[in-house]
């Protein structure tokens, strides 16, 4: 079921009295190869669904307000659910697993075309609500959020998935913080063994990531004069060589009045903001969500938090906070706040470090109380992309059924108005 095609939209209808599915359904099955199922054996229901790798123990179809339709080769499958928002407001919610893309926009034209159609959006009326909400109350960037509207920021923030990358520049910076290092230096002191030695010499002559320059190193002792340093080799051999220029060796003991030059490595300001920050996991987890979702938000502020990652999709709001560190306590409970500050369905915390058992208890008291949707994803990197993406496909595979599953009121919402 995970690699179907489906789109999913919802129609809003121009009169709900004057609306007749009966005539809707006839107008689609004459026009297309689909035949409408919902009047047959539900055994022979559960066949054609299963077909299109849908199974069901139970079936809760009624006549009303639904209908599936089908074709014979088991390649498109539409489901509408007729659903009231009274007294006079409809809309159809339509689902629709495809193979042949040509087939899903002549089905989307007749609805449009349909007289008892007023409007035909994607995705569903929820999400679309959802959507214009956040649009509204999620307008403000954070200083996160600004840093990434740059894309040379994301490209760093990709190459910093890497756990490996991101833990060799964190000790360098922890090390040596922004000093210009020789990358003979740099190896003996950062990288242990010796596959880590490869990866500090890539990592080191990667322009994004670390910039070269050249400075003047004592050549009795080897002390590093840190006051200057050059973008080039040239014009540092010109400044040595300048009979007006004299060197004397930091080091006390040796004073020596002669250098040379030397190739130096520096980690570039947005590397170590994006490292320290933990902005390339916010990066990652936009991604993610974005390919599951209809809308991501990433550091955007609400009132005066800062969230990191909003999305809506899967007829669901998912707040996720992002620590590439400790997750706490106070952490949980101002994540709680702003979670029912913006009313979330699902609040994510996604932490490279393993979370302490007794905030595990607190997340599960509020699991208890409360209805919305709440999971802790620990690990590194590839840990939390497997982690995030089985989470997903369990609310897509709830979501896809939840449009063959008939509850009467299960899309009512709490804002009645319309436009
Ligand atoms: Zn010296």
């Amino acid at each position: 079921m995970e690699s179907l095609e489906y789109y999913v939209g919802h129609a809003i209808l121009k009169d709900l009295k004057e609306f007749d599915m009966d005539l809707l359904i006839n107008h689609l099955s004459m026009n297309t190869k689909l035949r409408p199922i919902i009047k047959e054996k539900e055994e022979e229901i559960k066949k054609l669904l299963s077909s299109y790798g849908f199974t069901f123990q139970k079936m809760f179809f009624t006549f009303q307000g639904k209908e599936i339709l089908v074709d014979d080769k088991s390649e498109t499958l539409m489901c509408i659910n007729r659903i009231s928002l009274y007294p006079k407001y409809g809309i159809l919610e339509i689902f629709i697993v495809y193979k042949n893309k040509k087939i899903l926009e002549n089905i989307i034209e007749l609805l449009k075309e349909h007289p008892s159609i007023k409007e035909l959006k994607d995705g569903t009326y929820i999400e679309t609500r959802k959507i214009l909400q956040y649009n509204e109350d999620l307008k403000k960037l954070s200083p996160h959020g600004k840093f990434l509207k740059d894309n040379n920021n994301i490209n760093l923030c990709k190459k910093l998935y890497d756990d490996r990358t991101r833990k060799l520049i964190r000790n360098i910076i922890s090390n040596f913080e922004n000093l210009p290092l020789p990358l003979d230096l740099i190896k003996t002191e950062i990288a242990k063994k010796k596959e880590e030695k490869e990866i500090v010499e890539k990592i080191c002559r990667d322009p994004n990531l670390f910039e070269k320059k050249f400075i003047f190193v004592c050549k009795r002792c080897g002390y590093p004069s840190f006051d200057i340093s050059f973008n080039d080799k040239k014009t540092a051999e010109k400044i040595l060589n300048d009979s007006s220029f004299s060197f004397n060796c930091a080091n006390k003991e040796c004073n020596s009045n002669e250098a040379i030059i030397k190739e130096v490595f520096v980690v570039k300001k947005n590397v170590i903001k994006i490292i320290r920050h933990g902005i390339w996991l916010e990066y990652m987890i936009a991604e993610i969500l974005n390919t599951e979702t209809r809308k991501v938000w990433i550091g955007v502020m609400h009132d005066n938090d800062e969230l990191d990652v909003v999305a809506v999709g899967l007829n669901k709001s998912i707040l996720v906070e992002c620590k590439d560190g400790t997750f706490g306590q106070n952490d949980l409970y101002s994540l709680m706040i702003q979670a029912g500050d913006i009313n979330a369905d699902v609040v994510l915390i996604v932490t490279t470090q393993p979370v302490h058992p007794n905030v595990k208890s607190t997340l599960n008291k509020y699991k208890e109380k409360g209805k919305r949707i709440m999971k802790i994803i620990e690990g590194n990197s590839t840990e939390i992309k497997n982690e995030l993406n089985k989470f997903l496909n369990n609310l897509k595979k709830e979501y896809i059924n939840s449009f063959f599953i008939w509850k009467p009121y299960r899309f009512i919402p709490d804002f009645l108005e319309f436009e």
